[in-house]
């Protein structure tokens, strides 16, 4: 006899006839010879009117209450859809968070996970039963039992990590649409299905906006090996795999807060490519990574930081054998690239450097951990390691610097994430098979914030990125500019990076306090902004992808106003109102279209 657990969102258990069709669902599982375990959301849009509730009183509601209030959304629905299956004959209890004994950490709101016991499981599973779970929500002990939540869509988390404690053959997540498919089928109608993705490659797009899974969710079957697969709770389509790799032992104590870097890597192979002072308009990002394309020269990392007056500055970089190639194509193209400020008109200038490397940490338990990208920072600054580009993706950060420089960054970094092994060179954590994109996703909930005249000293970026994981706020994309301005006689760049919009003002703060230790003058905030997303490990060492992306937008005349890539995605930011006719010009130009149209519900 099989294990089986079973996840249901929101929509899927909205009505009581929706409620009545899960219990058929499930008693049909257990008649096929399983014992289930059933997580469950909040009805509808519970949570959401809840959260409405609470506004009405307060602008900044405690965190401890608004766990005490949204925990009732799910607590409703375990009971109903328990009594929906004893009605049909199936024996069937409810249990909450802290009756199963979901242990998690003391923080309200996005509680992690520390262990779930499975006595209490085992034994009504034992006699029989289906253990109908509320999902979202556990206990931070077992003596003082204060509910905590994991976050918003946290259910997906609740699942994949009861199906890790148990030692569950598969989870299944019932949603309302049939998987996960090429991207939001609300936004774009002829999304279609796909049949299997990677883990790595779900991760990014989970972060990058796709709701359909939980990103911690993926991070623990990622972790754990546990066979996680999406499907329709109104169909009985097969749905979508999503692949992790073979993983490492872990222990089941301290569930989500595994070693958060597993690696080390470093890659010496790599030059840098800046290219100063080029127009800030829809087409220019375009034209040179298509001619790069045409040179048949793959580019690894990219980043084009926020514009200054009417310019902007492209940097990226390649493997060092190709540098002749691009830099001809650069040098070629720069002076097209004309500014057309008519009083100081500016000429792009094409910068280079030949003795860069490339050292990175790798893990997918930094997912969500502020901290991580801050310490590594930190610990190249101790070592006095100037940092000259940075890029980060949801289970990696990597830091371009001097060549000269890298022995002494690997060896701080092994010592400082307690990694022993040899660290690894050249190496790549996406699986270099599958499309070059596999899905897109579009985030309208960021916001930017730029940091003008910041000293160009190592440490800076350690600075602010530790005070702002301090108060636990995620970044996402960061981008240093690549020109260096003086002020009183003290060489300065910018930094821009991008988090949660809901995270917006606490940032603000942060910067602000920081403004006069650091020296920097002005902090530039946008909200009105959109960020679109190409994710898929088909695109390493696949020349011409990201001169596709960059052609899609320039031929609906957007401007990217930023761009910074990972080696399995590549996102760019726009101007909040053309996010959605971006997302779907992208989707065009990677034929991701399918000819099924994927009905949603409302
Ligand atoms: P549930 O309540 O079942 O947890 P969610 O609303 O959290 O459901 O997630 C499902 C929704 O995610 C879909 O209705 C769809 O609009 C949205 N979505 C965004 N990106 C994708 C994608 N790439 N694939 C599928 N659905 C997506
Ligand atoms: N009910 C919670 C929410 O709406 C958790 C979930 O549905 O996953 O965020
Ligand atoms: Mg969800």
């Amino acid at each position: 006899m099989a294990l089986i657990v079973q996840k249901f969102g929101g929509t899927s258990v909205g009505t009581v006839e929706r409620i009545k069709a899960v219990a058929e669902r499930v008693k049909k599982t257990v008649a096929e010879n399983n014992s289930v375990v059933v997580v469950v959301s909040a009805m509808g849009k519970t949570t959401d009117g809840l959260v409405k509730l609470a506004q009405e009183i307060s602008a900044t509601p405690c965190r401890r209450e608004m766990d005490m209030l949204l925990a009732t959304g799910e607590q409703v629905t375990i009971a109903l859809l328990s009594l929906a299956l004893q009605e049909i004959d199936q024996p069937a209890i409810s249990l909450t968070g802290a009756q199963v004994g979901i242990v998690t950490e003391a923080e309200h709101s996005r509680a992690r996970i520390l262990e779930i016991k499975t006595d209490r499981l085992n034994s009504h599973l034992n006699e029989g039963k289906v253990v109908v779970v509320a999902g979202f929500q556990g206990i931070s002990s077992l003596d003082n039992l204060e509910i905590t939540t994991l976050g918003r869509g946290g259910s997906d988390t609740s699942a994949v990590a009861l199906a890790v404690a148990l030692g569950a053959s598969k989870c299944e997540i019932y949603t309302d649409v049939p998987g996960i498919l090429t991207t939001d089928p609300r936004l774009v109608e002829d999304a279609q299905l796909m049949s299997e993705i990677t883990s790595d490659e779900m991760l990014e797009l989970a972060s990058l906006g796709a709701k359909v899974l939980h990103p911690r969710a993926v991070e623990i079957a990622r972790n754990y090996g546990m066979p996680l697969v999406v499907l329709s709770s109104w169909s009985d389509a097969q749905g979508t795999t999503v692949v992790s790799p073979t993983p490492k032992p872990r222990s089941l104590v301290g569930l989500e807060i595994t070693k958060a870097v597993d690696a080390v890597e470093f890659d010496l192979d790599q030059a840098k490519i800046a290219l100063l002072r080029v127009p800030d308009k829809p087409g220019v990002a375009a034209s040179l990574f298509g001619e790069i394309a045409r040179q048949n020269v793959d580019v690894d990392l990219i980043i084009q930081s926020i514009h200054e007056g009417n310019s902007n500055d492209i940097a990226f970089t390649v493997v060092k054998g190709m540098l002749n190639q691009a830099e001809s194509v650069a040098e070629a193209i720069a002076p097209v690239l004309r500014s057309e400020k008519a009083s100081a008109p500016e000429e792009a200038e094409v910068v280079i450097e030949k003795k860069v490397a490339k050292v990175a940490i790798a893990g997918a338990g930094m997912i969500g951990r502020p901290g991580i990208a801050a310490k590594m920072f930190q610990t190249l600054a101790n070592v006095g390691v100037n940092l000259e580009m940075i890029s980060t993706s949801e289970v990696k950060v990597s830091c371009v610097i001097a060549e000269t420089d890298c022995q002494k960054a690997i060896a701080a970094l092994c010592e400082a994430f307690e990694i022993d092994c040899s660290p690894v060179q050249n190496a790549h954590t996406g699986v270099n098979e599958g499309p070059p994109v596999r899905g897109v996703a579009l985030d309208k909930n960021q916001a930017r914030f730029a940091i003008k005249n910041i000293p160009d000293q190592p440490g800076m970026a350690a600075k602010i990125f530790t005070q702002l994981a301090a108060q636990n706020i995620s970044i996402d994309m960061i981008i240093q500019s690549q020109r260096c301005r003086l002020v009183k006689g003290v060489a300065t760049r910018d930094i821009a990076f991008t988090v949660a919009q809901g995270d917006a003002g606490a940032a603000r703060q942060v910067l602000e306090d920081l403004a006069s230790v650091i020296g920097f003058e002005e902090i530039l905030e946008n909200r009105a902004i959109s960020k679109v997303s190409i994710v898929g490990s088909g695109m390493i060492g696949q020349p011409g992808v990201a001169a596709r992306l960059f052609a899609a937008l320039s031929e609906e005349k957007i401007n990217i106003q930023m761009i910074a890539t990972s080696e399995i995605k590549i996102s760019c930011v726009v101007a909040e109102d053309e996010g959605i006719r971006a997302l779907q010009a992208v989707h065009k130009a990677f034929n991701l279209a399918g000819s099924e149209k994927i009905v949603v519900p409302a």
